[in-house]
C-alpha cells in the first residue's frame, strides 16, 4: 500500500462531504465507521492518530483481543458481524454498539449480559432488504414486531437499522435497495420508535447510501486496503 491510512481517511471523509453536499445534506449528519476486521491493533492506532474514533469489527474473539490491547485509547467499538448465542457475553462486555441484531433471542441475551457499570448497549437491527434467502438479517415483514420487542429490553438502546445489500452494478440499483431501507426506517419512526441511525453504505456504495439517507457508513477497504 503506498498511500497511508491517514491519507485514505481524509479521502473518504472528503468523498462523504461531497456526497452530502450534492444531496443537500449536512456533512455532520453522516458518521464514518472504520471497519478494521483482519487488520492489526497497530493499524487501528494509525487510524486513531488520523482522528478516527469509531471502529467496526466482525469476528468477536479477534475484536476482543484488539479492544483489550487498545484500552489506552478512547475508541468506540461497533460489532457488525453475525453473533452466535455463545458469543453474546463477550459482545455485551466489550462493545459499545451492535449493528447485527437479527433475532430476539440474541437481543435478550445481550440485554441480560450487559454489565451494570456500562451504559446501555446501542443497537441496530440488521434487515435483509433485498431478500437473499441465506443472508442474515430479519425480513422486512418481521421487522416491526422485532423492533418493538427489542425497544423494550432494559439494557439495550435501539438506535436504528443496518443493511448489507448484495453488490450491484449500477448506482441506480444500489439506490433502489438503499431507498427501501430508508422507507423501513421511516416507517418504524412513524410508529413511535425514536431511531436516529441508518447504518448503510460500504466502500463501494457509500455515495449511493448517503444519497438515500444513510447516517453511518461502514468503510474498510477504502481505509485499510484490500483484505
Ligand atoms: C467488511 C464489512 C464492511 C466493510 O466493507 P468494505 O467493502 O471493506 O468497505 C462493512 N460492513 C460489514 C457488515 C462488513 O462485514
Amino acid at each position: 500500500m503506498n498511500t497511508s491510512i491517514a491519507d485514505n481517511i481524509s479521502r473518504v471523509r472528503a468523498q462523504m462531504a461531497a456526497a452530502c453536499q450534492s444531496n443537500g445534506r449536512d456533512p455532520g449528519s453522516v458518521q464514518l465507521l472504520a471497519v478494521s476486521k483482519t487488520w492489526s491493533a497497530d493499524a487501528v492506532r494509525q487510524a486513531h492518530a488520523a482522528g478516527q474514533t469509531a471502529f467496526g469489527e466482525n469476528y468477536i474473539q479477534e475484536a476482543v483481543d484488539k479492544i483489550t490491547t487498545l484500552r489506552d485509547l478512547p475508541l468506540v467499538w461497533h460489532c457488525i458481524g453475525p453473533i452466535q448465542s455463545n458469543k453474546t457475553r463477550l459482545v455485551a462486555e466489550h462493545f459499545d454498539w451492535v449493528h447485527s441484531i437479527d433475532r430476539l433471542k440474541i437481543a435478550q441475551r445481550l440485554s441480560e449480559q450487559r454489565p451494570e457499570h456500562l451504559p446501555p448497549l446501542q443497537v441496530c437491527i440488521q434487515v435483509n432488504v433485498d431478500g437473499g434467502e441465506t443472508k442474515s438479517g430479519v425480513s422486512p415483514p418481521d421487522l416491526p414486531a422485532l423492533a418493538q420487542a427489542v425497544a423494550t429490553l432494559p439494557r439495550l438502546q435501539l438506535r436504528g437499522l443496518m443493511t448489507i445489500p448484495e453488490p450491484a452494478e449500477t448506482e441506480a440499483q444500489m439506490r433502489t435497495v438503499h431507498r427501501q431501507a430508508k422507507d423501513l426506517f421511516e416507517q418504524l419512526r412513524a410508529q413511535g420508535l425514536p431511531l436516529d441511525t441508518l447504518s448503510m453504505g460500504m466502500s463501494a456504495d457509500m455515495a449511493a447510501a448517503i444519497a438515500e439517507g444513510s447516517t453511518l457508513v461502514r468503510v474498510g477497504t477504502a481505509i485499510f486496503g484490500q483484505r
